[in-house]
């Protein structure tokens, strides 16, 4: 009977983190809904506001500058 009781509670306790991960959607200052994505580059964790497909490179903020077309000065 003790351990019934034990794993209800352990089972509350995910529920409870899984809605805190819900609530902390990530958000740019426009309001667009940011994703986790892997660089393609560096392998670094990334934020971008769209949602990954998988057939086009993600690039992070850094690697991005890197791989962007080059100003004609
Ligand atoms: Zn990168």
């Amino acid at each position: 009977m003790e351990e019934e009781k034990k794993n209800e509670v352990e089972e509350e306790e995910k529920e409870e983190v899984k809605k805190d991960s819900e609530k902390e959607q990530e958000k740019d200052r426009f309001g667009r809904t940011l994703y986790t994505a892997t660089c393609s580059d560096c392998g670094k964790e990334t934020k971008v506001p769209f949602k990954p497909s998988g057939d086009k490179p993600v690039y992070c903020m850094e690697c991005y500058q890197k791989h962007r077309p080059k100003r004609s000065f």
